[in-house]
Parts: structure tokens; C-alpha cells; sequence
């Protein structure tokens, strides 16, 4: 089976360990990821409460499929309550991690309560262990992970952990297992702060054994074989996520300046591959995508275990600050490395900033005397470095750009460019408006993959028509519209990412951006764990994860009119094809939330509807 039946509990407060047992058929519900982390964190929290309290619950949950050897399906998640935004936090990584805890014998770890001081946990199969962390308290990742795996005896244990940006509270602060794969976004390293959690060191010694093996196998081979034909999955493991760089440039859609212009100058700079080294990749998978750098030229020196910097990660802190200085780049993304800090939050924080200093709204005397202008690639390291130890203007910024926006002043809040307070990933809905509604519809603030992206639907014969055509999307749909088409279209294809989450699916291997289809995902689901299923039960399952999310946030004061965007995007694009141009308007964006609504079956307090969670098996959320 692909599952174990076995979910940790672990209480920081009173050291208390459990093991619960579940049945299969909470499997077939709630499936793994973010299924089984809403599950917990719906049962386990109250209503109203503070990211940073003791109460928080933080969990791990790998995917259904996750630590089997299956193509491309190494992910787990975190879910909490996000210090960001005060939403749900959720955020999911690939590496190692996910597949070794499910190789310990357990489907999801569900952390409660905090620890007086530094700690770690280890997992070792069933034997767990709360252990001191004082020692490795302060220290940088790469170090900690060294200094465990030397304590521990065992070079092959998988550590998740936080730098000390989370240790400080930095709300965006993340979690990274290996080095260099992260659960990036909602800021849940800061909760694993206030937990006085440094790191959970897993190893398992057993094996997942799926009903069908030769199915996988068959499916896992195919994959192998097909990489190197395939137009875009050839694509991701020749050039990684960074190739994204030229081609949203020449859309008129890179994020440049705090998203006010749409092309850059630099971008030829931003994406060359002059530093890149072999990639690397994720467990069983054979896409091998993830990006690798190095630098050693004296006055810059950059680690290779740090990975290197993803598309996100160059355009957040590149073209979105202006800068093209490609060694700058990459030295500040191993320091968010280093530190575990959101390096897209981070960028638009810095940028939103230096739109303020441009606008004369701060000054030298609010930035410690730095000159925040766009293209000042000289600020960066400095005011990383600022924001990791919460010194001086990096106390403020720490807190992301929504907050830093109540101390600049109401003139600065138009430049605000968030949803639900978290800051917009590098995809500008002003040139494909399906992300404008993923911005605003997403549970846990502006996410970019809360369903698939318009391009690959533009035309008959894209990627998107001819691989989704089976759950109904057969016909091309323009990136601008905002109709009716475009709603299906993500209503459709946010429940399917919700699946893949599930799964512990990564994107980057499957349709549409990649090259796994549909039918070959259900049948290593059924390989896995032997059920007469089908695309309609995991499409439920998918449906029943998001209301899950919904009615967490609905719990937590998020109602309708939580459902927006930044007026930002309501204004035209400076530079590029798209200057000048309105694509939609906010009456257009709150039509198409209306209609999503009511496709879902959610209702005006943002929740929902009792008939929806009654179909959904979620009676026990009916208050
Ligand atoms: S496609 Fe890339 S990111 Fe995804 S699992 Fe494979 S190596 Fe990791």
C-alpha cells in the first residue's frame, strides 16, 4: 500500500508522543497532503487564534503516493495557520523528506503546543525523540544539517529545518529539507520559530510496498524514456524553470519594477546559464530539473549545496528590483538559502520599498541611509542581511510589504501589489487573467499554482486542450478572456492542482506543464493502492480538500470580500505589448469570483454551503 495508517502526534509542550491509527477509507477521503493536513489542522485548532501561539498546529503530510517509486510524486506538505497572512498557511516541497518519512512507517506528523527551548525531533522508524537543539540554535543550514547527520550517525537522514530567519520570526521565513527544496511560501518557518523547533531529522529503513509494482515500474520506465523527447519536459531538464525568464520577457509579462513594467532590459542577463552545473533532481523522479550554481571569482564565492535560483527566485529579486546583476542574484538567493527566507516575498517586500523611496514617500532616513532605488543591485545583500537579523529597516520589512504598509502611510498602499496579504508570485494576471483569479480565489494568499496557466489553453492544439480534454476542456480559451470560459477553465483545473497535491504530484512532471497525462496518474493510483477508483472520486477528493481550506480561513474571519486583488492590477502595464492596455476591470474579476462561487458551491461568508460539505462527507465541519 501507499499509505501506512499511522499519523505522529508529537506535543512540544508537555513531550508527549502518540501514534494514531486510521482506516482505509480515511484514506480514500482525505487521500494525503493537504487532505490530511486540513483534516488535523481543522480538528486540532480552535476559531480565531494567533499564528505564533503555542496552539498552532503545524503538520507534515506527504502526498498519497508520495515514497513509492513513482515518476515525479516526491512532495509532502506544511499546513498551519500562516504569520503572513493570518489565512491558512500551506506550502509543499519535494526533495527527500516527504518519501522518508513515509519510509519511518508514518503518513503525516501533526506538531502541537511549543517547546521552552531549542529542540529537535528524531524520527528514526517508530523510535522518535525530542532532543536538545541549543547547540545548533543560530546556525546556518548547511551547518546544521552536517552537524546532524555526524550526531545521528547516518549520512542518508533527511532533515527539514528552519535558518535563523525563522528562529527571528521573519514572517515570510520558510522550511527547507536538503538544502535546497523548500516549502517556500505563508511564512511557516516562523511558526516552527515560536515552536522552538530547529529541525526534524527523519530516516526510515522500510519500504512502501504498492499493490501492483510491475504497473509503477512500467509507468516509472516510460517516463525515463520519454523525458528527452517530450517538448517540455526536455525543456525543464535542459534549462530548469529559469529558461521562464526570456520567454514571459517577450510575452510582455515579466514582473519589472514591482510589476509596473512588463518587460526588462536585463532579462538576456538574468537567464544565462554561465554559472549553472549539472542539475539536480528530486526523489524518483527523472525529470532531474532543479537548478545547481556555483561561483567562486573572490569577490563573490557561492555554495553548490544551496541549489541555485528558480524563475520565481530571478524575478522576484532581478527584474522585479530592477537588477540584471546575475552574480548578485544568485549570492542573495543563497543567503535565503543560508537563512530560509521566501525569496518571492522578499523580492516584492524589497521592491515595494523601493517603489516608496522612488515616490518620495520614505527616504534615507527610513532605510538606514540606503539609496532603495530600482536597479541598485549595491542594496540587496545589505538589506537581506538587515531583514534576516530584524536590524534596523529590516525590522519593518520583516513583516512583509502589507505590514510595512501601515507604517509608510496610505499613499503607499496603492503600490501594494498582495491577496490576503501575501505577495504576488512572478505571473502577471494583466496578460493572462486565469491568474488573476487564482490570485484572488486562493485560500492561502496570491499563489500561482492554485490551478493551471492560461497559455497552455490559447490555442486548439496547446498543451492544456489536448491533455485536459478528458475532464471536459476541449476548446481554446484567449488569456485575456474573463468570462464564463476562463471560469471553468480554473474552477476545472483548481481542483485538479488540489488532486496533485493530494498526491504529492509535482507540476514540473505532469500535463499540462510537463509530460505525465492524466491516465497514466490514475493508474499508478490504482497501482498504488489497489481501489476501483477513477478520475471522479480523486476530483471529489480534490473538491473536498479546498473546501476544507475554505472553511479554515471562513473559521478564521476571511469572508467574501477577502476574494480580491491589489488595485494594482487594475492599472495598465508601463512598458512592453500590454502598455497602456486595461484587460480587466475589478467588476470584471468580482463577476468571475460570483461565478466560481457558485461552481463550487460556496456561499457569501466566504465558506461553504451546507448542501456542498454535506456531498463532500465533510458533515463534521457543519457547525
Ligand atoms: S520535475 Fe523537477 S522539481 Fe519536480 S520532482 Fe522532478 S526534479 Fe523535482
Amino acid at each position: 500500500m501507499s499509505f501506512t495508517g499511522k499519523i505522529l502526534k508529537v506535543n512540544l509542550t508537555n513531550k508527549e508522543i502518540k501514534i494514531e491509527e486510521k482506516p482505509e477509507s480515511f484514506y480514500r477521503d482525505y487521500q494525503g497532503g493537504h487532505g490530511i493536513g486540513l483534516y488535523f489542522l481543522l480538528k486540532e485548532s480552535k476559531q480565531g487564534f494567533d499564528a505564533l501561539e503555542p496552539h498552532n498546529p503545524l503538520i507534515f503530510a506527504p502526498g498519497l503516493l508520495t515514497g513509492l517509486r513513482a515518476a515525479a510524486v516526491p512532495r509532502y506538505v506544511v499546513i498551519s495557520k500562516s504569520p503572513l497572512t493570518g489565512a491558512l498557511g500551506k506550502s509543499e516541497a519535494g526533495g527527500y523528506w516527504g518519501p522518508e518519512l513515509k519510509k519511518s512507517g508514518f503518513d503525516a506528523l501533526v506538531i502541537t503546543g511549543a517547546s521552552e527551548t531549542p529542540v529537535y525531533l528524531s524520527i528514526r522508524d517508530e523510535k522518535v525523540e525530542i532532543k536538545g537543539a541549543k547547540h545548533l540554535w543560530g546556525l546556518e543550514t548547511g551547518l546544521v544539517q552536517e552537524k546532524l547527520r555526524e550526531e545521528l550517525g547516518d549520512k542518508g537522514t533527511q532533515v527539514a529545518q528552519i535558518g535563523p530567519a525563522g528562529e527571528n520570526g521573519v514572517l515570510y521565513a520558510n522550511v527547507v529539507n536538503n538544502l535546497s527544496h523548500f516549502n517556500g511560501r505563508n511564512g511557516l518557518g516562523a511558526v516552527m520559530g515560536a515552536k522552538n523547533l530547529k529541525a526534524i531529522a527523519v530516516r526510515g529503513s522500510g519500504k512502501l510496498k504498492a499493490k501492483n509494482e510491475d504497473r509503477l515500474k512500467e509507468i516509472f520506465r516510460w517516463t525515463a524514456a520519454q523525458v528527452k523527447e517530450h517538448p517540455l519536459s526536455s525543456m525543464l531538464h535542459k534549462h530548469g524553470t529559469p529558461a521562464g525568464i526570456k520567454t514571459v520577457n517577450a510575452q510582455g509579462g515579466l514582473p519589472t519594477n514591482n510589476f509596473e513594467l512588463g518587460v526588462f532590459e536585463g532579462a538576456e542577463e538574468l537567464a544565462s546559464e554561465e554559472h549553472s552545473l549539472k542539475p539536480k533532481g528530486c526523489y524518483a523522479c527523472p525529470v532531474v530539473c532543479k537548478r545547481v550554481v556555483a561561483i567562486n571569482d573572490g569577490d563573490i564565492i557561492v555554495d553548490k549545496k544551496y541549489g541555485g535560483p528558480e524563475y520565481e527566485t530571478l524575478a522576484a529579486l532581478g527584474s522585479n528590483c530592477g537588477i540584471s546583476d546575475l552574480k548578485t542574484v544568485i549570492k542573495v538567493n543563497e543567503i535565503c538559502n543560508r537563512n530560509t527566507l521566501d525569496t518571492i516575498t522578499l523580492g516584492m517586500t524589497i521592491s515595494f520599498a523601493m517603489k516608496c523611496f522612488e515616490e518620495g514617500i520614505i527616504g534615507p532616513e527610513d532605510t538606514d541611509g540606503m539609496e532603495l532605488r530600482f536597479g541598485n543591485k549595491d542594496v540587496l545583500i545589505p538589506l537581506v542581511e538587515k531583514i534576516v537579523k530584524r536590524e534596523g529597516i529590516g525590522e519593518l520589512l520583516a513583516l512583509g510589504s502589507k505590514k510595512a504598509a501601515e507604517k509608510f502611510g496610505p499613499e503607499s498602499k496603492k503600490y501594494l501589489v498582495e491577496s490576503k496579504g501575501q505577495e504576488a508570485p512572478m505571473h502577471d494576471p494583466r496578460v493572462k487573467t486565469g491568474l488573476g483569479l487564482q490570485y484572488a480565489l486562493s485560500v492561502n494568499g496570491a499563489d500561482h499554482w492554485f490551478a493551471q496557466h492560461d497559455p497552455f489553453f490559447a490555442a486548439e492544439d496547446g498543451f492544456g486542450v489536448i491533455e485536459m480534454a478528458g475532464l471536459g476542456l476541449t476548446e481554446a480559451v484567449d488569456p485575456l478572456d474573463m468570462g464564463m470560459a476562463k471560469v471553468r477553465l480554473i474552477y476545472y483545473t483548481s481542483v485538479l492542482n488540489s488532486v496533485y497535491d493530494l498526491l504529492g504530484v509535482c507540476i514540473f512532471g505532469y500535463v499540462a506543464r510537463s509530460l505525465i497525462p492524466l491516465n497514466l496518474l490514475l493508474d499508478q493510483v490504482v497501482a498504488a493502492t489497489g481501489w476501483k477508483t477513477s478520475w471522479f472520486e480523486l476530483m471529489k477528493a480534490g473538491e473536498r480538500a479546498i473546501a476544507m481550506g475554505r472553511e479554515f480561513n471562513r473559521r478564521q474571519g476571511f469572508e467574501r470580500e477577502a476574494d480580491k486583488l491589489s488595485e494594482s492590477f487594475y492599472r495598465p502595464l508601463a512598458k512592453g505589448p500590454f502598455a497602456g492596455k486595461i484587460t480587466f476591470e475589478e467588476e470584471d474579476l468580482n463577476d468571475a469570483v460570483e461565478k466560481y462561487y457558485a461552481l463550487a458551491g460556496w456561499n457569501n461568508s466566504g465558506g461553504v454551503s451546507r448542501n456542498k460539505l454535506e456531498e463532500l462527507n465533510l458533515d463534521w465541519l457543519i457547525q
